[in-house]
């Protein structure tokens, strides 16, 4: 070895005996440093190959020089030449590499070319490789892979499966004269028949001297003896018998067999078991793990056999062991029947033809048997079924209940449209009732009264009044729009004028004995009079239609008082022919008749309407009766201010405005007949009214002391009220176009006509409908039907009361226009009157132009405003005005009448002490002496 890393080769021996050169031979110089010589590689043109640690190089045949072919590969770890005449070379971490020898020996430019890597030999360290005479370049890798390369037809195929067993590095590989493969690990080596796969492993028990082989370490010699060099020498083969040829005979025997772990050999329990003539072995269900020992009984190459075993349906494939392990086990078997086979390799790895079977049946356990599966079947179907059934009954419910529900609302649907109906032709059932009842008063006048029959007829309209209300109030309650509307005072005198008023008259008819009794005799209470009136009217209807004559009715009213509440307790009783128990529980259902008599006078409603009356009053109801003796219905409501509850926020009586408070609101009475010197002539109405025939039956009667006009609806009357001066309007509520209300409130906004009063005729009675009225600022109303006395004496009463304080307002000596009873809107304008007329009180010359214009409104408008709501004309109410100061000045006793006169706005004296006395009946002198005085 020589210096700089350049190695001095004194002299090749070569393969078939020539000394290539006894000189000394220089390898040539590189970039970088060649390494040790590992290794010597002739090829068949006698060009020799020298491995470095780093390089490879070539001594061309009969050429001295040696050539360096390549730096590039890193460690190469294998040479060799196939049958064409290829070299390859096999590198540790680069691939394998292929390289062509130039004919002329000139390797100047021959490259080894990278033919395969780690893609298709699954490894890029290679180890090993040889060429053999077939064709195949056989590829070692340091994983233990053998893989052989099929250079006609550019196939690699691993051949690592048939060497599993060996699970070592490669070292070295050769080929035989025979063509078997030579492949040495570190412990042993293999001869392989690639023709049919036999093979035979030398180690140092088959007296192998070298125990651990070394790489580069090889060697054939020309008689075909095969070396291998290791740590103990080198060990030399000579082989000269062929491996191949038919695999020797190798029965497997069933040695053993365990069962959890206890073998039946030695188990007397489990000896019935294994059957070994018939090579069959019968499990129990609890037998779970399975050990089955096997064995050729073959000794002598104990060492060199290998098992392979399969059981059908559990393994896919055969199971291959070596000799240590000769058994199988098999956990959880299902149950039937399985083939166990196993088969063994002779010596030389070649599997016998003879496979052992054993045939094992295991017993199923009971919920394996086919019984269980029936009964498993069984019980799913019938488990199918029941969701099945119980899915389709669910479904056949959905949609019954669907088509119920459908159903339902169809017929609430038409129940609605029916009592809609009903409603409407129960409002229309109004107008006609009230045509008759003013047909009756017409009729009454004009037979100057006295005709019995009268009273009779008025008896049943109100009756009828009173059914058509009912329905009404039926319709209300269904659509949740029946509201509670306290009102406060002594209800023992309420319920006593109901009775007196309404019931007395029929009592007596039938010679029966009305008894009042009440305890104490007065009682201040919170109650809905609308709500309560109705109450008692069916109850004493009731008492009175199913009492024979000459029986006994009686109401009784006592206070009864709890910790949180005082109630009244109101029991109505009869000794009437009673209600049989079984039909007591009914008799407040809608409806509901007892058909045992009176059914034509029947119709079934009014208890269930009072029920529900008493109900919103937040009260009960209930009745005790006996057959043939009588009945007592007894009524029990609660009193206090806050019995109706704190939810229930519905209007008051008290939201009636205050001056409104003591004044009768509904005229169904009679009142007092107003003296007909009263009424100024010249009064103008305008009635509005849809229904033709009522219209001309109003104007008719009224047209005897008023002027009329008359109109069919709003829109109507709306347009009338611009060309007419109207002191009153009547008007109808509902109409088509534009109804009462609506008539109302576009009246009330504009102050050209706030001030004309509007008395309402409604179908509806009850408080909150007079609440409503009120709210649109209707002056009062009327319900329907109604007598003509009624609206006439009404009429009266308004024209006579504004008559009486327009009077006392011009008397007055005090500006009090509040005396007038005006709405705001009007009483606000009126202040505002006196105030511009106030501010120019000295100046002369203000008259009506000046009035207006600060007004901002018509001379003509102005003139009609004033007159209607005082009596004066704007040059009389200024003039009056200007007297009231002249009034307040007088006051004083020190100043002068003429100076007065001047103040107020007067031209002269004289004309002012005249107009004075005009006024207030005496002169401005004798005035201020009276108050002197
Ligand atoms: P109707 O309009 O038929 O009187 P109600 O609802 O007022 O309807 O009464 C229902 C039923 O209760 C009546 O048909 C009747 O049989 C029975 N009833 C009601 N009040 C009395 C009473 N004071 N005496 C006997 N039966 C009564």
């Amino acid at each position: 070895m020589g210096n700089n890393n350049i190695p001095i080769i004194y002299s090749i021996k070569t393969d078939n005996g020539r000394l290539v050169s006894c000189s000394e031979i220089h390898l040539p110089q590189a970039e970088k440093p060649l390494g040790r010589i590992h290794a010597f590689f002739e090829d068949k043109q006698n060009n020799i190959w020298i491995i470095t640690g780093s390089g490879l190089l070539v001594k061309p045949y009969n050429q001295k020089n040696i050539e360096l072919v390549s730096l590039a590969l890193g460690t190469i770890t294998g040479i060799t030449e196939d049958m064409r005449g290829i070299i390859w070379i096999g590198t540790q971490s680069k691939g394998l590499f292929q390289l062509n020898i130039p004919k002329n020996h000139d390797f100047s430019h021959v490259h080894p070319i990278l033919y395969a890597s780690e893609e298709v030999l699954t490894s890029n360290h290679l180890r090993a490789i040889c060429a053999d005479l077939k064709g195949h370049l056989w590829i070692g890798t340091k994983e233990g892979n053998i893989i052989r390369y099929d250079i006609l037809s550019h196939t690699f195929t691993d051949l690592s499966k048939q060497f599993t067993f060996m699970n070592e590095s490669i070292i070295s590989m050769l080929i035989d004269d025979f063509g078997d493969l030579w492949i040495s690990t570190n412990k042993r080596l293999i001869e392989y028949d690639p023709v049919n796969q036999a093979m035979r492993v030398y180690t140092t028990t088959d007296g192998v001297a070298v125990s651990s082989f070394r790489g580069n370490s090889y060697y054939k010699d020309s008689s075909g003896k095969l070396y291998f060099g290791g740590n103990k020498g080198i060990s030399a083969f000579n082989p000269s018998v062929h491996l191949s040829g038919n695999p020797t005979p190798n029965k497997v025997w069933i040695s053993d067999i365990k069962i959890n772990n206890q073998s039946l050999l030695v188990s007397n329990n489990n000896k019935n078991k294994l059957h070994l003539n018939g090579q069959t072995l019968n499990l129990e269900p609890s037998d779970k793990n399975i050990e089955i020992n096997f064995s050729t009984l073959n000794y002598t190459f104990a060492s060199k056999i290998r098992y392979a075993y399969k059981l059908e349906g559990v393994d896919n494939d055969w199971i291959y062991t070596d000799k240590n392990r000769q058994f199988a086990t098999y956990s959880q078997l299902r149950k039937g029947s399985h083939r166990f086979h196993v088969k063994a390799t002779d010596e030389n790895n070649l599997w016998s033809d003879q496979v052992t079977e054993l045939l094992i049946y295991k017993r199923p356990a009971y919920y394996e048997t086919n019984g269980a599966y029936l009964l498993y079947v069984s019980c799913f179907l019938l488990a199918m079924f029941l969701v099945f059934r119980w899915t389709r009954n669910r479904i056949k419910l959905k949609n019954e209940l669907r088509i119920a529900q459908i159903e339902k609302d169809k017929s609430e649907e038409l129940t609605q449209v029916k009592l809609r109906y009903f409603t409407n032709i129960t409002h229309d059932f109004l107008t006609p009732l009230t045509i008759v009842s003013c047909l009756i008063d017409d009729a009454e006048i004009t037979s100057r009264g006295g005709n019995p029959q009268f009273k009779a007829m008025r008896s049943h309209i109100e009756r009828l009044r009173r059914l058509l209300q009912q329905v009404l109030d039926f319709r209300k309650i269904e659509s949740n729009n029946m509201k509670l509307s306290l009102s406060h005072g002594d209800i023992v005198a309420f319920i006593k004028q109901t009775c007196f008023k309404q019931f007395i008259p029929l009592m007596e008819k039938k010679e029966i004995d009305f008894r009042f009794h009440a305890e104490p005799a007065q009682i201040h209470a919170y109650f809905d009079t609308d709500k309560l009136d109705k109450i008692l009217y069916n109850l004493l209807s009731n008492a009175e239609k199913y009492t024979p004559p000459k029986g006994q009715v009686g109401i009784e009213l006592t206070l009864g008082k709890t910790a949180r509440k005082d109630h009244l307790v109101i029991k109505v009783t009869d000794t009437g022919m009673g209600i049989p128990s079984e039909k007591q529980p009914h008799i407040f259902t809608r409806f509901y008749n007892n058909d045992i008599a009176f059914s034509g006078e029947s119709n079934g409603i009014g208890l269930s309407l009072t029920k529900e009356l008493v109900e919103l009053h937040h009260g009960r109801i209930f009745v005790s009766s006996a057959p043939g003796k009588g009945s007592t219905f007894t009524v029990i409501i609660p009193i206090g201010k806050d019995s109706c509850g704190e939810r229930e926020s519905y209007p008051l009586a008290s939201s009636i405005p205050e001056e409104k408070k003591n004044e009768p609101l509904v005229f169904n009475h009679m009142p007092d007949p107003v003296p007909e010197q009263n009424v100024e002539n010249g009064t103008t109405i305008l009635v509005v009214e849809d229904n033709q025939e009522l219209l001309s039956l109003i104007a008719n009667l009224l047209s005897a002391h008023y002027q009329i006009i008359t109109a069919s609806n709003g829109v109507e009357a709306l347009s009338i009220i611009q060309t007419h001066d109207i002191d009153i309007i009547i008007s109808d509520v509902m109409m088509p176009e534009m109804d009462g209300f609506e008539l109302c409130i576009t009246l009330k906004k504009n102050i050209e006509t706030s001030h004309i009063p509007i008395i309402l005729l409604t179908a509806k009675s009850s408080t909150e409908d007079r609440v409503e009225c009120y709210k649109v600022g209707a002056d009062a109303y009327i319900s329907k039907p109604f007598q003509l006395q009624v609206l006439e004496a009404r009429i009266q009463n308004f024209l006579t009361n504004r008559k009486n304080k327009q009077k006392e307002f011009r008397a007055a000596a005090e500006i009090n226009i509040s005396r007038l009873e005006y709405q705001t809107i009007d009483e606000q304008f009126l202040v505002r009157v006196v105030q511009v007329i106030e501010k120019n009180i000295s100046d002369t010359e203000f008259d009506i132009n000046l009035l207006a214009n600060s007004l901002h409104i018509s001379k003509s408008a102005l003139y009609r405003k004033l007159k209607m709501m005082t009596g004066l004309s704007p040059v009389e109410f200024i003039r009056n005005i200007r007297l009231k100061h002249a009034c307040q000045l007088l006051k004083n006793e020190f100043i002068s009448i003429a100076e007065v006169t001047y103040q107020v706005g007067f031209s002269s004296p004289r004309y002012f002490a005249t107009c004075f006395k005009n006024e207030f009946n005496m002169t401005p002198t004798e005035y201020q002496k009276i108050l002197a005085v």
